[in-house]
């Protein structure tokens, strides 16, 4: 029997709808992994002049900038802006400052006006190690306590600029996930607008008188789509799952944002993180995968990172309806990732 799941407070549904006889363990990827001649890779090591220069980068754990020509050796994490962004500040002229980037409100005359501001934002690549082919769960704690506090440092310092409403952190790891290239790195893009979905989110939020994600927290860390917990945070497969093995990391603490994380908290996410990339790699043959946070400019939002590996395809329906089949309950995909 299938079954039509509700999110934990928004109006979104999956279909929890298993084929029978199938196991988790034929979800196990065999994408092939084809492994490129470093010499040619622009993310490593010795082409940094590949790439546009540092807009921050990270040398013996200190922070440093590059300027046109000067190139920096030896660093442990180096960010730069996309060389094709998505969005770019040179718009930023365009609107005055300090207004924010809105779209003129609709009216009649203006309802079949097809509207376009221009792509003002920000889209930087963070590159997480100078060595190829060197992966999350292979990072030592002294590199993944790095790697967190830089994704803290690069999202506050947008987050900061003039406009900028949202930042988008993520991930894409694989082909099937949208990743070019396939050295290390994530990839940040700060908006002047929050998402529709962002945008929903909070207002359901805003509407409670209770945060939401406290209460998943209190669920989740008892309930049967537990996968791994330490002093600070939780990850599980969420109830309304709309991927085979998607995992929600929550910090217990209520905290809005990266930059509201202690060093400590930090890596106790890190090291969930960490955990959960290596049990894909172990238990799922390392599969493809995207793996996000969502930040604004809200104390009411409590910080999430979301895992998800790309083992199915988004046909028809979900593109239809925005409504998700999947085949491996988040309770099945919780006790096949527990398990040792
Ligand atoms: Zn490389
Ligand atoms: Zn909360």
């Amino acid at each position: 029997m299938s079954e039509i799941r509700k999110h934990y407070f928004l109006s979104e549904y999956c279909i929890i709808a298993e084929e029978r006889g199938k196991r988790p363990s034929d979800f196990v990827s065999r994408e092939e992994e084809q492994k490129k001649q470093v010499s040619t890779c622009v993310f490593c090591a010795g082409n940094e002049a590949k790439t546009p220069p540092a807009s921050a980068g990270y040398k013996n754990g200190t922070l440093y900038f590059e300027e046109k020509a000067k190139r920096v050796q030896g660093w442990e994490i180096r960010c730069f802006p996309n060389l094709f962004p998505a969005l770019s500040p040179s718009s930023a002229p365009l609107f005055p400052s300090g207004s924010l980037v809105v779209f003129p409100p609709v009216s009649p005359e203006l309802a079949l006006t097809q509207l376009a501001i221009s792509g003002f934002g920000f889209h930087e690549v963070i590159v997480e190690s100078p060595v190829h082919g060197k992966e999350l769960e292979a990072f030592s704690d002294k590199e993944l306590r790095l790697l967190m506090q830089v994704y803290r440092d690069r999202v506050a310092y947008y987050l900061e600029q003039d406009k900028i409403r949202s930042v988008s952190l993520f991930k894409n790891y694989g082909k099937a996930a949208g990743a070019s290239l396939e050295h290390a790195h994530s990839q940040l893009l700060a908006l002047p607008l929050l998402s529709p979905l962002l945008e929903r989110e909070i207002q359901e939020i805003q509407n409670l008188n209770f945060c939401p994600y406290c209460s998943v927290f209190e669920k989740e860390s008892r309930s049967e789509r537990l996968i791994l917990k330490n002093r600070d945070c939780i990850a599980f497969a969420p109830f309304c799952s709309k991927v085979p093995f998607e995992v929600w990391i929550l910090p217990k603490k209520h905290v809005w944002s990266l930059e509201a994380c202690s060093d400590a908290l930090l890596f106790s996410l890190g090291t969930l993180l960490r955990a959960l990339v290596l049990k894909y790699r172990q238990k799922l043959g390392g599969p493809a995968y995207n793996l996000f946070f969502q930040i604004l400019k809200a104390p009411e939002y409590h910080l999430s990172l979301r895992l998800l590996p790309r083992l199915s395809l988004a046909a028809g329906f979900e593109l239809n309806t925005g409504i998700y089949i999947n085949s491996v309950s988040p309770e099945k995909a919780a006790s096949y990732l527990r398990k040792k």
